[in-house]
């Protein structure tokens, strides 16, 4: 039976057959018993499909990765330790050293590290550019090496919308799959496979789990980008993987080429799995994402539309305001509403804000975004003060940027603690 995303929140990944426990059971084992040697022996010769180590594969993780697959619509999914080994693993799937990659420079302050700094180093350069650049400049990027490009749905901590059906269209004529991180959208207010993008990533650590107590991420494989058809540009899934019985992953696995590899290649070597315990907690969390997500949107529309005719208030980026720049992209990708996060300057020094900052009252000062309690943070001062101002500004954060995450608390109450700080001001 074909299910809506609310039915698929609750339901989907955990089918209990009769007399087995209705809520998902924690796995907590490394390993997983067989009878005989012999059955052991078909599961590493992959002539038949069963756990037997949870760096490879945890029922727990896999009911989690199943819902969330589900949600966006894939034909698989992993489950990564964070959401920074997430982005690690989509790329690094299909890039090797002497490859390149294209990526947007608005994207959040850890990838950006990721990507120009860690990757670099294991020899995959990337080329940062700006998605409003044209086409013909972005193109001009593309080179023979280059392997994906990638982009965030809304970019943290900016809040830019990143327009995929125009980018999936530029990656698909130069021959590679469209990346994109879709954290602070979710899949219930934006689907980015419908829109042409091939792969989706996410920081579980935010929305998904929504109660800030696991860090966790995922990797989505939507199954349409034709490998073969670039089978020179993408020799690591088209031709046979000596260190995986000299199978060739497009031939054995179809459409799910790309999600066997990650597991079966990278999670075997590099081995970021979460805890089974943590993936308990991300269904938990999925669970009533299909509610929070309207109630932070709502809230925060509110809220950013107050902020707005603050005097005191020196500009808001949310895209669910008229006259926002990315309102009409918003409008299309994201029309049920964005997410709870607004990026906004004060007017006056930085030690002003610094003082608003600490005059809230349970609006708190935390690292942390996207959870169901409101908070906020000064980006230049705390997550991304490893970035010159100049690469701030690139990665579209302002120096005076805070960037306000709306939680889903009564909104008259948030309102009345941002007044109450102003005021101290
Ligand atoms: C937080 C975040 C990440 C990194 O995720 P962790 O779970 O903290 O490792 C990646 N992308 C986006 C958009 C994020 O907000």
């Amino acid at each position: 039976m074909k299910k809506n995303l609310e039915t698929l929140c609750v339901q989907a990944g955990w089918t209990p057959k009769k007399g087995e426990p209705r809520v998902l059971p924690i796995y907590q084992s490394t390993t997983f018993k067989y009878e005989t040697s012999e059955q052991m022996a078909r599961l590493f010769d992959l002539e038949e499909a069963g756990y037997f180590y949870t760096r490879l594969a945890n029922p727990t993780n896999d009911a989690v990765a199943s819902k969330i697959n589900a949600l966006e619509g894939g034909v698989g999914c992993v489950l990564t330790s964070s959401g920074q080994a997430a982005n690690f693993y989509a790329v690094f799937n299909i890039c090797g050293a002497g490859d390149h990659f294209i990526t947007s420079n608005t994207i959040y302050g850890g990838t950006y590290n990721l990507f120009g700094v860690t990757l670099k180093k294991l020899g995959i350069e990337c080329t940062f550019v700006d998605p409003e650049w044209d086409d013909e400049r972005i193109e001009a990027e593309f080179r023979p090496n280059t392997k994906c490009f990638f982009g965030e749905t809304i970019s943290n901590p900016g809040g830019n919308v990143f327009d995929i059906e125009r980018f999936a269209k530029m990656a698909h004529k130069h021959g590679v799959p469209l990346i994109v991180d879709n954290t602070f959208a979710t899949p219930i207010n934006c689907r980015p496979f419908e829109w042409g993008c091939d792969i989706v990533t996410h920081s579980t650590t935010k929305y998904m789990d929504g109660h800030a107590t696991q860090v966790g991420g995922a990797v989505v494989d939507s199954g349409n980008f034709d490998w073969d058809a670039y089978a020179e540009k993408f020799p690591g899934l088209t031709t046979p993987d000596e260190s995986y019985h000299g199978l060739t992953y497009t031939k054995t696995f179809g459409k799910q080429a790309y999600i066997t590899k990650l597991v079966s290649q990278l999670m075997r070597d590099l081995g970021s799995i979460p805890a089974p315990q943590n993936s308990f907690l991300l269904n938990l969390g999925l669970e009533t994402l299909h509610l929070r997500m309207p109630r932070h949107c709502e809230n925060a529309q509110r809220v950013a539309e107050w902020l707005e005719k603050n005097e005191k208030v020196a500009w808001v980026n949310y895209c669910g305001l008229k006259g926002n720049k990315y309102y009409d992209l918003a409008q299309k990708y994201l029309p049920n509403g964005s997410c709870g996060v607004i990026a906004f300057g004060l007017k006056g020094s930085k030690e002003e804000a610094i003082r608003f900052m600490d005059n809230l009252d349970f609006i708190a000062i935390v690292t942390h975004v996207a959870d169901a309690r409101t908070c906020v943070l000064h980006p230049a001062s705390h997550t991304h003060r490893q970035l010159s101002d100049e690469q701030l500004l690139e990665a579209g954060v302002r120096p005076d940027l805070i960037r306000l995450s709306v939680g889903i608390e009564n909104c008259d109450d948030i309102i009345a603690d941002l007044e109450q700080a102003m005021k101290k001001m």
